[in-house]
């Protein structure tokens, strides 16, 4: 029976659940560079340029492996700019009598795929994406009748059901989570590994110009390119990260230095995410180094709760919560992201180097996502949807799957605290305590009020003043409640009007980048 067997651009398995179900002697496999998965939000250049170039490989690696690789490029003059379009094409070269395709990682690619069965009266088989430990019906099933869900909980589920740091059934070192040794801040002089820089090769660097050519207006650059494109690179970063980076991952796992883009993390999610690496691989990999004494149980605890707690807990919520998780907005939040989000053109420290390192290379890391772009975003009011088509834009591991979740549910508490008990909010005080951008800073992060006060000061009492009736019974945010409300009522005044004339300069002075 003649098969084809679709592999999407994040499908990048040799072991992938459609591949297990055909034969490869009765199979096609179809590859193909669409327009519309291109640019139904402006990608990150080197995003784009990573995908491409990954798909190209992989197309390589599948017809090394015994598959017939149908390959479609951007620039075919016959693309027809969809999936949907170019399976239409493919039906008609092929004429399969049945598909087998994994099942897509978000929402909008789903509802193509299951209206292919009666698009063109074939059989659609879809399987079950197993490259994540938990299945819908099994997330489901967890959340079933919870008041709260809470990620620990399922964290623990998870480490139950691999085994990974078990003693029988206790948790290894007796206690789940260690994440209270984990809030270091980082000294420049201690020692950095690098992520590895990977030249591109002829494909690569066909890819890069293409993209440089057809993405003009996308936002970042392509300077500098040096991701892994290939399994064997990015296995190449992983056997790298896991012995130079872990041990220290999670002592400085929430730290920020200037100039330092990597520090500890292991910048391994592009690769996860597409499927070039197997995440609970990684995590066995971790395991093992804690169990011959190489790595300290607070890092490698941290990494593998980052996999199989957070991961997985944000793809259960995007499956859970359906396609209209994306227009939640439970603080009515309408204020339009400033302009310089894509530029990194502020003279706020912080954010400069957060956004300037995400247009050079599409990568931040979590700290920065969360307490600084994200903190911001919050405190003046943007929109979620427009905050989540920034973040699906900018970074080089955004599937909506993932950033979603982490955008409007985590960073801007958009679904009223489904999945996050209060909302990341938090006055420059964190951030300096975490990192050493205030002092490169022109604002005084000492400073609530006056020209030379750090922004974050006075948006971050007025967020909680503004918002009072929505959060102030929130218990976890009964201590700065109560600090902001004894506070002399000219003082709260002071601030507001701060926060105020902040905001009104904002408006004013940057326009916005959508
Ligand atoms: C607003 C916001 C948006 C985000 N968007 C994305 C996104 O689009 N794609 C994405 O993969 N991650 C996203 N994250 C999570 C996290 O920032 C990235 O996974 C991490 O920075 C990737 O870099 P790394 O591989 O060096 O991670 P490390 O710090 O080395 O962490 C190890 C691994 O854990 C996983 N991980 C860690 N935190 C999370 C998390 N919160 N959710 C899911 N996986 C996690 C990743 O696979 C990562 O590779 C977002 C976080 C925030 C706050
Ligand atoms: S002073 Fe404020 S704006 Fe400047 S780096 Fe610190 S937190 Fe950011």
């Amino acid at each position: 029976m003649k098969t084809l067997v679709p592999v999407l651009g994040d499908q990048l398995s040799l072991s992938l659940s459609s591949l297990r179900a055909a034969d490869p002697s009765e199979t096609v496999v179809l590859m193909m560079e669409v327009a519309e998965e291109t640019t139904y939000v402006r990608h990150h250049k080197q995003k784009i340029a990573y995908i491409l170039s990954a798909m190209r490989h992989h197309a390589e690696a599948l017809a090394k492996a015994g598959w017939t690789v149908d390959y479609v490029r951007l620039d075919d003059p016959d693309n027809a700019g969809s999936f949907t379009g170019e399976i239409a094409r493919a039906v008609q070269r092929h004429a399969p009598e049945r598909i087998v395709v994994t099942e897509a990682g978000e929402w909008r690619v789903m509802a193509m795929i299951e209206g292919w069965e009666t698009l063109f009266g074939i059989s659609v088989d879809i399987r079950a994406d197993d490259r994540f430990l938990a299945s819908h019906a099994e997330f489901d099933a967890w959340a079933e009748g919870r008041k709260e869900l809470r990620m620990e909980f399922f964290y623990r589920e998870m480490r139950r059901k691999t085994a990974l740091l078990m003693d029988g059934n206790k948790p290894v070192g007796g206690r789940w989570n260690f994440d209270k040794e984990n809030r270091k801040p980082a000294k420049t002089d201690l020692f950095m590994p690098r992520p590895h820089a990977f030249e591109p090769d002829a494909m690569t660097a066909e890819v890069l110009a293409l993209v440089e050519a057809r993405f003009a207006d996308h936002p970042g650059s392509l300077e500098g390119f040096a991701y892994a494109v290939t399994a064997n690179d990015a296995e190449k970063q992983a056997a790298y990260f896991l012995a130079k980076a872990l041990p220290q991952f999670g002592d400085y796992e929430d730290a920020m230095l200037t100039g330092e883009r990597f520090l500890w993390h292991s910048i391994l999610s592009p690769y996860i995410n597409s499927g070039l690496l197997d995440p609970v691989d990684l995590c066995r990999r971790a395991e093992a180094e804690y169990r011959a004494g190489r790595v300290p149980l607070n890092s490698v605890e941290g990494y593998i709760r980052q996999i199989i707690g957070w991961r997985e807990y944000m793809r259960g919520i995007y499956w859970r919560e359906g396609p209209d998780y994306v227009s939640r907005n439970f603080l009515r939040h309408t204020r339009k992201l400033p302009g310089w989000y894509w530029t990194g053109d502020t003279d706020m420290h912080c954010l400069k180097e957060a956004i300037g390192q995400t247009l050079a290379t599409a990568h931040a890391h979590h700290i920065q996502r969360l307490m600084v772009t994200g903190n911001f975003a919050l405190l003046i009011g943007a929109d979620p949807a427009e905050v989540h088509r920034w973040y699906l834009e900018v970074y080089i591991d955004a599937y909506e799957w993932v950033e979603l979740p982490n955008t409007l549910g985590m960073s801007q508490f958009g679904d009223g605290g489904l999945l996050g008990s209060k909302p990341y909010v938090s006055s420059g005080a964190y951030i300096d305590r975490m990192s050493d951008y205030c002092s490169h800073c022109r604002y005084d992060v000492k400073q609530r009020v006056g020209a030379d006060a750090c922004p974050y000061n006075a948006l971050y009492w007025d967020f909680l003043a503004r918002h009072e009736k929505k959060l102030g019974d929130n218990p976890r945010l009964r201590m700065p409640y109560n600090t902001w409300n004894k506070q002399s009522a000219q003082s709260r005044k002071e601030t507001r009007i701060q926060a105020e004339t902040f905001l009104r300069a904002l408006d004013k002075s940057t326009g916005t980048g959508y």
